[in-house]
């Protein structure tokens, strides 16, 4: 097989990548080592940010985030029992963000990508990247069974976090920045109406909770909980329980309950992988770095990353000139390490630390005090929220 543009990896930044590419006229081929129901269903991330949602409308995949997405134009912050709530609109000159399923996005672009655009091939597993730093890179892979070679001018591997495309750069060549946390979230999705119209961000002396929603109908709901906690340790009603604990007020708000469909424990990490191109191999998305979900950046950052990639790609065929190309890891590092310092501001914010000292504690509710009663504050978690501009 031959095609311009390898892509391994068909979550949301290789399906969009694909569709970026098909639109500016440029082939590619898209490898999945997972079945189109695995990857429809995984549940993950729900927050787009303005101008992820721009994007997938200017790629013509924005037809059903219209209809279903829900416009957001802020959030809530709970501690001490108190409610404070951020306005996007008013602190950025009219920024907001679509709470819209990354399963959604994914499903959306799955079905463009058949009917329109070029080979995406599901259970086929890229086994190695070769050839990275000369012309004629080219993916083995296997499917039905069989081992094939995908020829390409570049590749770009949108494997996420646990795939092959990173251990191709030599080591020696790459450094990598990570911070893993002591805690995890406990998530659960619930049929059940949202008990509040924005996202609730509550920071607890028995650790944080995050009230977020899919549907009008569905809420999505997390826990803060230690490393290693098995999800099935916990049953409904303790979840329940420690929910209503942890977002309590001191006036008469409740949460709703109703029968919780799945649950699962994710664990925090922040790591970047620097540089974020070999040759002819870039790295995207949570391949290159991963995000505590707290500041809900991750798919954020994946399409800041394949937009990036694709303008070059074009700007090169359109000019000649290999400049943008050769700018693509740092480009995106910039913005990469803004989502990174803004995820952890926000996790440090609002998580309980194990052996936290008391004094450490009082100045987490005083930097919450400044955002509710600053004004300059409270811009720079708006700005950060809804997104920092790409390129
Ligand atoms: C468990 C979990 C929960 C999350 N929850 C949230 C959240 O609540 N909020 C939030 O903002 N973000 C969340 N994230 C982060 C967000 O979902 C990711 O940042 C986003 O999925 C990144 O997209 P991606 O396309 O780069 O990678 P992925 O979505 O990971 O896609 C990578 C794809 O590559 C495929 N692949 C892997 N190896 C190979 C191979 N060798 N050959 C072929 N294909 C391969 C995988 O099957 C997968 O489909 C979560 C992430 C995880 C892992």
């Amino acid at each position: 097989m031959r095609t311009t543009v390898g892509i391994i990896g068909a979550g949301p930044a290789g399906l969009l990548l694909a569709r970026l590419l098909r639109n500016a006229g440029i082939d590619s081929v898209v490898l999945e080592s997972r079945d189109r129901g695995y990857v429809e269903q995984r549940q993950r991330a729900g927050i787009l940010e303005q101008g992820t949602a721009d994007v997938l409308r200017a790629a013509g995949a924005g037809e059903r985030l219209d209809r279903e997405g829900l416009r957001h134009d802020g959030i809530e912050l709970r501690y001490d029992r108190k409610r404070h709530r951020v306005d996007f609109p008013a602190l950025t000159g009219g920024r907001s963000v679509t709470v819209y399923a990354q399963t959604e996005v994914c499903k959306d672009l799955i079905a463009l990508q058949l009917k329109e655009g070029g080979p995406l091939l599901f259970e086929a597993e890229a086994l190695a990247v070769e050839g990275a730093d000369t012309d004629h890179p080219h993916v083995r892979f296997r499917h039905d069974g069989r081992e094939g070679v995908l020829d390409c001018a570049y590749v770009v591997g949108c494997d996420g976090f646990w795939g092959v495309s990173r251990t191709a750069i030599p080591a020696e060549l790459t450094r990598g920045f990570e911070r893993v946390y002591p805690f995890g979230w406990l998530g659960v999705l619930a049929d059940v109406p949202p008990s509040h119209d924005e996202l609730v961000y509550a920071r607890h002396d028995r650790g944080f909770a995050l009230l977020s929603m899919r549907s009008p109908v569905v809420s999505r709901l997390y826990l803060q909980v230690p490393e290693g906690t098995d999800a099935e340790a916990w049953s409904d009603e303790e979840i329940w329980a420690e929910l209503e604990r942890r977002f309590e007020t001191d006036d008469d708000w409740t949460l709703e309950r109703g029968p919780i469909t799945q649950k699962s424990v994710t664990p925090m990490r922040s790591y970047v992988h620097e540089p974020m191109r070999h040759g002819r191999l870039f790295l995207a998305g949570d391949a290159a770095h991963i995000v505590p979900p707290t500041g809900a950046k991750g798919l954020n950052l994946a399409v800041g990353d394949v937009v990036t990639f694709a303008r070059a790609l074009v700007h090169e065929r359109e000019t000649g000139s290999a400049e943008l190309l050769d700018a693509y890891s740092q480009t995106c590092l910039r913005r990469v390490w803004q989502a990174e310092r803004f995820s952890y501001d926000m996790t440090t914010l609002l998580h309980r630390v194990p052996g936290a000292s008391p004094f450490e504690e009082r100045l987490q509710l005083a930097r919450l005090e400044r955002i509710a009663s600053s004004r300059a504050a409270e811009t720079d978690l708006a700005e950060g929220y809804t997104g920092f501009p790409f390129g």
